[in-house]
């Protein structure tokens, strides 16, 4: 079956580059709006938090119609937090709207996300946003977009994307710059058919929908979102439930439903290619298949990430409870929690002997933060754990939960970056730029050491510098961290050389360079650096990277460092060049030793 008259897209855009402006003019001219007052409401967004914070938290669905055809628009979150719902989220669609900011281009949420889409084999049309403004600058833009493509891998299919400019404020799009003074986004509504595929299955097959979202509704309960990937849907119909433990049970949906604009709309029956909303299914979860009652055929299971922070949440006890907020009981948190669980697919939420205290853990500080936040507005009142990060046992011994951060930061915050990322341990893997006067950095760091950095970052960048970060599978826990003043002379050896490197209190840092190469040598750039797990700044062919000794890359090992006198160190020197580095810049001169 050949579903012409259905396109499921995704919407991909680093935040602010426009695409709630661009989903809300798309609605609007899609005709299904006459009264603007109905727009009130923006089609993504929908919850303030987010739009405090800049981000997209849950995935949030539209849908329009253009000339017949029902496109199906689904929304990414950008954020790396919440990982695995964006792979979730892709696996609905065919393709996808990359939209960038026609002056800033593209920035880490447009990497992260089209990454993925390229990687689920999605094909992107580009929109060149905010080309109104004065600073754009399209042909800039997308050479830049067109390197990240390439940087990715796309494949030649993907590389052959249609670019649309548009202005998603004037409602206007066009296949060339500059824009036009009147138009409307034709030209966008036209690329989407032209280029995006429509969803093809075979609808007299056994019927296959794979529940990739959850969402809850008052009135009907929880609401399990999908996508048929083929056999047809009729309400009334008895369906298996197959459970991602191999476990099925038999179900009957007591309501199916599409979508119009941001309007939930009753159906009688779906079929290949159409993002359906089940109700009535209060077992379902994510990567559970609907499917056939006589034949059942579960796809396989699509997988969550697993919580790496834990904290405890309770019933404000103190005297003053009630004060601020409102006193609430515990049954009262009980039931919040458990409810956020039904949606927040990340999210996990246990009692504890306590029954004023609940745990609940999460993808990160932001992810339950965002969550703490919302309760608190809603009234409320609790008293919170310092949150901990979630070890694992395993035969190999215990685990502790990695990030790959990647940051991007104004060039003149490099230097004091690295140095808050210094003692938190984190192993520099690759640094460029990301447009003029930006520096990109990424990093593999515990989910640790990254405790509390955000609020660190934020305040470093003076609010300019941009994070995320996403899980990067587990390593062996390295044990507490123990102090090594920074400042301490350190010496490393390398497989080749014997290299040294000594700090004074002015964070100053003389790197000796040993006969053989390569060379890696560094000194101690945080307070908290212990011996047995060092974090240095390393020195290789003028670059700074930061490495840890368990991590060492190209398999040179780095023997425990241990702590040396400058009398000591001299004497071990047998090199005749010296770089001088501080944390800001490296500085290489010639220079004897004797
Ligand atoms: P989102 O975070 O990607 O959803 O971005 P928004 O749609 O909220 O847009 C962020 C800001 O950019 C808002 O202030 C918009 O008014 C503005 N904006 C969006 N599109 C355009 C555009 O085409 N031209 C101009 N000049 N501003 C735009």
């Amino acid at each position: 079956m050949e579903r012409q008259d259905v396109r499921n897209i995704a919407i991909i855009a680093h935040v602010d580059h426009g695409k709630t402006t661009l989903v809300d003019a798309m609605l609007k001219q899609s005709g299904m709006f006459r009264d603007p007052s109905q727009l009130q409401e923006r089609a993504l967004d929908a919850n303030p938090l987010e739009r405090e914070r800049g981000i997209t938290i849950l995935a949030k669905n539209t849908a329009i119609t253009y000339r017949g055809v029902l496109i199906n628009i689904v929304d990414t979150p950008g954020h790396a937090d919440f990982g695995g719902e964006v792979e979730r989220i892709l696996s609905m669609v065919d393709g996808a709207l990359l939209v960038v900011d026609a002056n800033e281009g593209p920035m880490p949420q447009t990497r992260y996300v089209l990454q993925k889409a390229l990687k689920a084999g999605l094909r992107p049309v580009v929109v060149l946003n905010k080309m109104d403004r004065e600073g754009a600058r399209p042909e800039e833009v997308l050479e830049a977009v067109l390197e990240l493509f390439i940087d990715l891998e796309a494949s030649d299919d993907q590389l052959d994307f249609p670019v649309i400019y548009a202005s998603a404020k004037a409602g206007i799009a066009s296949n060339t710059a500059p824009l036009p003074p009147e138009g409307n986004l034709e030209p966008l509504f036209e690329a989407i058919l032209a280029h995006i595929p429509y969803p093809v299955g075979d609808e007299t097959a056994p019927l296959q929908v794979l529940i990739t979202t959850l969402d809850h509704d008052d009135y009907v309960g929880r609401l399990a979102i999908g996508r048929v990937r083929q056999g047809r849907l009729t309400l009334g119909q008895t369906v298996a439930l197959a459970h991602a433990d191999g476990t099925v049970e038999r179900v009957r949906p007591s309501k199916l439903y599409g979508r119009i604009g941001l309007k939930r709309v009753e159906l009688e029956s779906v079929t290949v290619g159409d993002i359906v909303t089940l109700a009535g299914l209060e077992d379902a979860n994510i990567g559970d298949t609907v499917t056939d009652p006589d034949n059942p055929q579960p796809l396989p299971p699509i997988s969550v990430d697993e919580p790496t922070l834990t904290i405890l949440v309770g019933v404000n006890t103190s005297p003053f409870a009630g004060l601020e907020g409102q006193f609430i009981t515990s049954r009262q948190l009980r039931d919040r929690l458990f409810r956020e669980q039904q949606r927040n697919v990340a999210l996990r939420v246990e009692e504890t002997e306590d029954a004023d205290v609940f745990r609940v853990s999460g993808r990160g500080e932001l992810h339950i933060g965002i969550l703490l936040e919302e309760m608190r507005r809603e009234g409320y009142e609790m008293e919170v754990s310092k949150p901990e990060v979630i070890l694992k046992e395993t035969p190999d011994g215990l685990m502790e939960p990695m990030e790959r951060l990647y940051l991007d930061v104004p060039d003149e915050y490099v230097g004091a970056v690295m140095e808050l990322l210094g003692p938190r341990r984190a192993t520099m893997v690759a640094m460029g730029q990301a447009g003029p006067g930006q520096t990109r950095l990424e990093f593999v760091i515990s989910a640790r050491g990254l405790l509390g950095f955000r609020s660190a970052f934020i305040n470093q960048t003076r609010g300019y510098g941009i994070m995320n970060h996403l899980f990067d599978g587990y390593q062996p826990y390295s044990g507490p961290i123990e102090e090594m003043p920074r400042g301490a002379l350190i010496a490393i050896e390398t497989g080749t050389a014997t290299a040294y490197a000594l700090d004074n209190a002015q964070e100053r840092g003389v790197l000796f360079i040993g006969p053989g190469t390569p060379v890696y040598a560094g000194m101690v750039v945080g307070e908290h650096s212990r011996p047995s797990d060092l974090e240095i700044n390393v020195c290789k062919k003028k670059h700074v990277t930061n490495m840890r000794s368990s991590t060492a890359e190209e398999g040179i090992r780095l023997t425990p460092p241990r702590v040396l006198t400058l009398d000591q160190a001299l004497e071990y020197v047998k090199s005749d060049e010296l770089v001088e580095i501080t944390p800001k810049s490296i500085r290489l001169r010639k220079a004897t030793l004797d």
